[in-house]
This record gives C-alpha cells, sequence and structure tokens, in this order.
C-alpha cells in the first residue's frame, strides 16, 4: 500500500510544471510532457488521479483523455483538466470526453487543492465500494457474485471452458479441533496456495465458506487434469502447524467441460456433481464429470 497518492501531470509547459509541483509537494508526483510519455508512465507507476493540459502539441489533451478511457487499466483514473481554454465547446468537450473536472488557468491554488483532495477520495471511496462488492472479504479473492459475473463473459467468448468445483476436505473438523481462527489462516493458506497456479486468463473465485470455483480455458481436457491434479498435491503439501501438530490439508476437486449450450451454471452445477463423486469415493481427488444420461 502506498502511504500518498500519485498525481500525473501533463503538459508541455515547463512554467506551468513548476507552478504544480510546488503546489503538490505533499503528493507523490510525476511528469509527462506530452501524450505519449504520459501513456507510457501509466505502464510503470500507479496513478492516482490526472492533471492534463489541454492544447498540447501531437496528442491534444482530449486526445490523451480518451486513450486513458480507452484502456480498462486506466479507465477509472480519474482526469481534472487545467487549461487556458474557457469556452463553453471546450469545457462540454472534456466533460464528455470523460473528464472528471475542469480548472481553467490562470487558477486559484487553494480551488485546485481542494478539487485534487475531493476526486482522490471520491476515487478511492468508489474502489473500496467495488471491493467490498466483488472481493471476498478474507481472502482478497473474488466473490460468487464476480465470478458469475467474469464467468458469463468467458464462457460467451471462448469455446473450450472447464468449471473446477473445491473443496477443502473435513474442515469442519479443522474449525472444530483447532479453532475458528486457525480455519481461517487455513482457508488463506489454501487460497495463497491455488493462486500459484492461476494465471491472467482464468478466473478464482471463493463461492462461499471452504468452497471454491475455478474457469479454465483449455483445448486439452489432459492438460486441466493434471493442472487440477498439481493443485490437490500443492494443497495436500500445505505444513500450517497449530502448536505443536502440523494439520493436513486435503481438497476434493470436481471438473466439467463446457459444451456449446452450456450456461454458467449448468457448467458448474455439473462439476459439482463430479466434486460429490469425489468425496464419496474417499476425498483428496480429482473427478472428471460423466453424463450418466
Ligand atoms: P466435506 O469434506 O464433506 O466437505 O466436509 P466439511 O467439514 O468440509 O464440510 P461442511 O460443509 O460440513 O463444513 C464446512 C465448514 O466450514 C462449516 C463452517 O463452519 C466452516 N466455515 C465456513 N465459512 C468459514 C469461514 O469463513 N471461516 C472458518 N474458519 N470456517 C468457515
Ligand atoms: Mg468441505
Ligand atoms: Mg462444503
Amino acid at each position: 500500500m502506498k502511504d500518498k497518492p500519485t498525481i500525473l501531470i501533463v503538459d508541455d509547459t515547463k512554467e506551468n510544471i513548476n507552478i504544480l509541483l510546488s503546489l503538490l509537494k505533499d503528493y507523490d508526483v510525476v511528469v509527462a510532457l506530452n501524450g505519449q510519455k504520459a501513456l507510457q508512465m501509466t505502464t510503470k507507476n500507479e496513478i492516482d488521479l490526472i492533471l492534463l493540459d489541454i492544447v498540447m502539441p501531437e496528442m491534444d489533451g482530449y486526445e490523451v483523455c480518451k486513450a486513458f478511457k480507452d484502456s480498462i487499466k486506466t479507465q477509472n483514473i480519474p482526469i481534472l483538466f487545467i487549461t487556458a481554454n474557457s469556452d463553453d465547446v471546450s469545457i462540454e468537450k472534456a466533460f464528455s470526453m470523460g473528464g472528471v473536472d475542469y480548472v481553467t488557468k490562470p487558477f486559484k491554488p487553494v480551488e485546485l487543492l481542494a478539487r485534487v483532495k475531493t476526486h482522490l477520495q471520491l476515487s478511492q471511496t468508489l474502489k473500496k465500494l467495488e471491493d467490498l462488492a466483488t472481493k471476498d472479504y478474507l481472502t482478497g479473492i473474488y466473490n460468487r457474485r464476480m465470478f458469475f459475473q467474469l464467468g458469463e463473459t468467458l464462457l460467451r467468448t471462448n469455446e473450450k471452458v472447464f468449471g473446477v468445483m473445491i473443496d477443502i476436505d473435513k474442515f469442519k473438523n479443522i474449525n472444530d479441533t483447532y479453532g475458528h481462527c486457525f480455519g481461517d489462516t487455513v482457508l488463506k493458506s489454501v487460497v495463497n496456495t491455488i493462486q500459484k497456479f492461476v494465471t491472467q486468463d482464468m478466473v478464482f473465485a471463493r463461492l462461499g465458506g471452504e468452497e471454491f470455483a475455478l474457469l479454465i480455458q483449455s483445448d486439452s481436457e489432459d492438460a486441466v487434469l493434471q493442472k487440477v491434479e498439481q493443485i490437490r498435491q500443492a494443497v495436500q503439501a500445505i505444513e500450517e502447524s497449530h502448536e505443536n501438530s502440523t494439520v493436513k490439508i486435503t481438497i476434493s476437486n470436481g471438473i466439467a467441460n463446457s459444451k456449446e449450450y452450456d450456461t454458467l451454471n449448468t457448467l458448474m452445477a455439473q462439476a459439482d456433481e463430479a466434486l460429490y463423486d469425489a468425496k464419496g469415493s474417499g476425498r483428496n481427488k480429482v473427478c472428471l464429470f460423466r453424463s450418466r444420461t
């Protein structure tokens, strides 16, 4: 976690930059002299707010703003325009391009600082709300709601998707024997272990309790089976100890393969049936869904 927000100034005039730098001395500030540099900056730095000039050679402020708004990574960064243009058309265009605010030069320092502070607070609050709505509070991975939201898209845009249901074995015993707090530690530890196998194109979430789900895009059933088997082994190898005893942690896993007509609900229901087979045949296993018709 950063202790100070980072502000990106995009302006082609040194004089303007210097004024802003002295004004924003309480923040981490990075500077770009043109649009291209500004776009590069966001790949290296985590930017919390952008102060953007409109009149610049090559890419003007509107184009820079549009480029930021078109990219998933930067679209939520608030952009505050600071410009000498004070006509209605310029102001309207700045807002329609996605700017959150507009300040005309020469600006009042107190006003600019107040607006910067307000927009930083607002975007921080939005981020927190988004986290609350999409992430699991204990482990930090996606929650059930986000799993289904991201999963529906993944299923719509990919032909071959495998759904995996993962459930910790005899977790109630762990809670009953070592306490709920230790149970929480186990949940986090299992998530950290599974996460090492999760790549960008996969969706991993906690559906509830000690139950997790994965979506994997793959052409090969064998490759998916192998991956889930590796996950099973990695969880089995976790060494979480309580006082003097090492606690055994295992998971059961059910896998289903999507067909054209599958919805995410049917896919996960099939994975759940396979998980049920894994539980019924001794746990600590990976089972594949086989149609019973
Ligand atoms: P099985 O092998 O059949 O899955 O047995 P199990 O004991 O894992 O399954 P069961 O559904 O009986 O118990 C799940 C337990 O998970 C019960 C519940 O108290 C516990 N649990 C659910 N959420 C949390 C949590 O956030 N923290 C902790 N510590 N325990 C939780
Ligand atoms: Mg369980
Ligand atoms: Mg369960």
